[in-house]
């Protein structure tokens, strides 16, 4: 099962370690502060078209991310990615680990580290703490562009702190 609370207990963690405290969160400075190499390939087709990005372990770790796809996905990617890095490593370097697909969309069940790494990345991406400082001030669109993440994250993530609160 997919443990969303570690998911966003390692994002906060990570703010702190890294004292970030305002937005946008840059996660390729983080991952580099890491030792994680960032870097952006031509994927070829059909992967072009399928594969946002993945990460790799050899020789060093190395985040490798589609050099087609927009801006804003590209942050989401290498989030996602780094929380494999920092959360998933054994499933990471295992025949289970799935690339991120563009779409965001799985053959069959999405593996509970998937789920955990998109959680990761939206609570890295767009703390709540930040969030709140902001809800109510700014629109979707003010937010997504404040955040540099898309106004589906930023929905997600206001929904979430509704559904929380109770
Ligand atoms: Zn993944």
């Amino acid at each position: 099962m997919a443990n969303f609370k570690r998911a966003e207990s390692e994002a906060i963690k990570t703010l702190s370690d890294m004292q970030i405290s305002t937005a946008p969160v840059d996660p390729e400075a983080i991952a580099e502060a890491m030792g994680v190499d960032v870097i952006y390939a031509e994927f070829q087709p059909p992967f072009d078209d399928q594969v946002s990005g993945f990460i790799r372990f050899e020789p060093d770790a190395q985040i490798v991310v589609n050099s087609k796809i927009h801006p804003k996905r590209k942050t989401f990617t290498i989030a996602h990615e780094l929380a494999h890095f920092i959360m998933h490593s054994e499933y990471a370097k295992s025949g289970e680990y799935k690339v991120l697909p563009r779409r965001n969309s799985y053959v069959g069940v999405k593996p509970p580290e998937e789920r955990e790494a998109d959680a990761f990345a939206a609570n890295l991406l767009v703390p709540e703490s930040m969030l709140k400082a902001y809800k109510g001030v700014a629109s979707v669109s003010e937010l997504a562009t404040l955040f540099a993440v898309s106004e589906q994250v930023i929905v997600n993530r206001l929904n979430h702190i509704e559904r929380c609160k109770a």
